[in-house]
């Protein structure tokens, strides 16, 4: 513990915003990290209390108040080191990460929980800028080849991990860039997407090589950005591979099949906003999706939507609202019922600070529009009774909307991939692979195995990073008998 009584002297010391008034001129990070004094200071308000729960509400496990010492004594490098013990890619986490850990910081019971994310993004940024995070090849090659089926933090994070104890890793993707939702579906003004450049470049010094463009499997989904028509079957893999990982998210959107989902302007989030990524990285579209002077309803009221509110905002939208089909969270969580859970409550991110107008407990009925274009939305309220949906009488009301943004979630990966590999698939469609014992991560091929949004569904950058490292283990130990890997 850096300070017994820093958690009663101390208050939380917020990373800054740039106001939203200039951060919505651009698609850049507009969150400042905290400088070292007050990095120091945060990291003094660590309890280090006989049982970090925070561990453990951290998916990955981050050493947490290991590094909170060592940053509030000022032990920089020795913090990286503990924090990447854990963690592949805390940059990404330090930034985009919704923090459960924080939800169950000791501290939090009755005081605001350390800002335990923002440490993180300060020793990070910290060893990028001072040079210390560097490659780290292996010191011996084990001649096992190893395919890995998808650039997201899943597969990055276990090529990594299989890369530096020795194994030949390939990833492929379908895409002409590296990253997956990292690259093409969260916006840059959240995480910038040099940050990924950056882990490439110290992957392949690690002997990890990327293939883009490359799609595994028979059949041809849509929604590939530049694919240049090359695919290698799931046969060709097992004939060239030790092992496979497959780690393609979950790509499959849930749909609103309402009267009107056809007319132009009704369009998925995951059709939105990877334009945007193409653009900001410098790409010429013949036809971009724009919310400029429109009126925009962006249907979701979780993460992808907030991302079409802030990517909205900045194409200078006419009128933004934002419709959930739950009810309203309570403002403030019942500490006593839910800690050190993630608990339900009223949250507002940047995007939505920077305007939207959003609504709760609205189910849409139909789009209606003239000449094949939509120009408005007719919808109802809501309320749940005993945990089913029913329609508020009278309630139904219309809004205009030029563009309709559908950011209700995913279902699940998409089946062509998996059919194609005929892995069994569990109850919701993703790939059935356990997390603990014997054959962890394995599908029922057996040398195939999975993880990420692929294997657990629709989820978060860290977990699919947790899966990542673990599914690397779990392959290492089935080529070699043994890992040294950490779980
Ligand atoms: C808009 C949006 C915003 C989000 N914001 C956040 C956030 O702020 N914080 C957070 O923690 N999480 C967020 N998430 C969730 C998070 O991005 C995902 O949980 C995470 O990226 C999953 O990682 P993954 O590696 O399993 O899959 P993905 O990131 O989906 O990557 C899978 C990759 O596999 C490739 N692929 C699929 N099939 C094939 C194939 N057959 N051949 C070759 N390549 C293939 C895909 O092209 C893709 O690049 C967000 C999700 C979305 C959609
Ligand atoms: S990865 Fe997420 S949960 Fe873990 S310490 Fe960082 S911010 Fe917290």
């Amino acid at each position: 513990m850096g300070k017994i009584t820093g958690f009663m002297e101390f208050q939380r010391q917020k990373e800054s915003y740039l106001p939203a008034d200039s951060r919505v001129k651009n698609y850049k990070e507009f969150i400042l990290p905290l400088k070292d004094v007050q990095a120091k200071t945060e990291g003094a308000r660590c309890m280090d209390c006989g049982t970090p729960f925070c561990m453990t509400g951290c998916p990955v496990n981050n050493i947490i108040p290991d590094w909170n010492q060592l940053v509030y004594s000022g032990n920089y490098r020795e913090a990286l080191e503990t924090l990447h013990s854990t963690n592949n890619f805390p940059e990404f986490t330090g930034r985009i990460c919704p923090a459960p850990c924080e939800s169950a910081c000791v501290l939090a019971i009755n005081n605001d929980a350390v800002g335990i994310k923002s440490i993180e993004h300060f020793i990070i940024d910290k060893g990028w800028k001072n040079g210390w995070v560097m490659p780290q090849p292996a010191a011996f090659k084990t001649g096992k080849k190893i395919a890995v089926v998808g650039s997201g933090p899943a597969g990055l994070a276990a090529a990594q991990q299989l890369a530096r104890v020795g194994h030949d890793v390939t990833v492929f993707e379908k895409n002409d860039r590296i990253g997956g939702l990292l690259r093409y579906g969260i916006p840059g003004f959240k995480m910038e997407k040099s940050h990924i450049d950056r882990r490439i470049e110290q992957m392949q010094a690690e002997g990890v090589q990327f293939r883009t463009s490359v799609l595994i499997g028979e059949d041809f989904p849509s929604n590939i950005i530049n694919w240049t028509k090359e695919a290698i079957s799931p046969k060709q893999l097992d004939q060239n591979f030790d092992a496979i990982i497959l780690a393609g998210g979950a790509e499959l959107p849930r749909d609103l099949p309402v009267p009107g989902r056809e007319l132009e302007g009704v369009h998925f989030a995951m059709e939105f906003l990877p334009q945007q990524n193409q653009v900001d990285a410098g790409d010429k579209l013949n036809k971009q999706i724009m919310a400029s002077g429109k009126h925009v309803v962006v249907i979701g009221g979780g993460d992808t939507g907030s991302d079409c509110v802030g990517t909205c905002n900045r194409h200078s939208a006419a009128s933004l609202a934002q419709f959930e089909l739950m009810p309203q969270p309570p403002e403030q969580e019942d500490k006593p019922l839910v800690w050190p859970y993630w608990p339900i409550k009223l949250r507002t991110s940047s995007s939505q600070e920077e305007g939207c107008d959003r609504d709760w407990a609205v189910a849409t009925k139909r789009f209606e529009g003239k000449g094949g274009k939509v120009e408005k939305l007719i919808a109802a309220r809501v309320e749940w009774i005993d945990g089913k949906m029913q329609e508020v009488p009278n309630s139904e009301f219309e809004m205009k909307a030029d563009l309709v943004l559908l950011a209700m979630g995913f279902v699940s990966p998409v089946t062509q991939v998996l059919e194609a590999f005929a892995v069994d698939k569990d109850g919701r469609g993703n790939v059935k692979a356990t997390t603990d014992g014997d054959g962890c991560y394995q599908t029922s091929i057996d040398k195939v195995f999975a993880a990420g949004d692929m294997r657990r569904g629709q989820s978060l950058v860290v977990w699919a990073i947790r899966e990542g490292r673990q599914a690397a283990r779990a392959a290492d130990e089935f080529l070699m008998g043994a890992s040294n890997l950490p779980r």
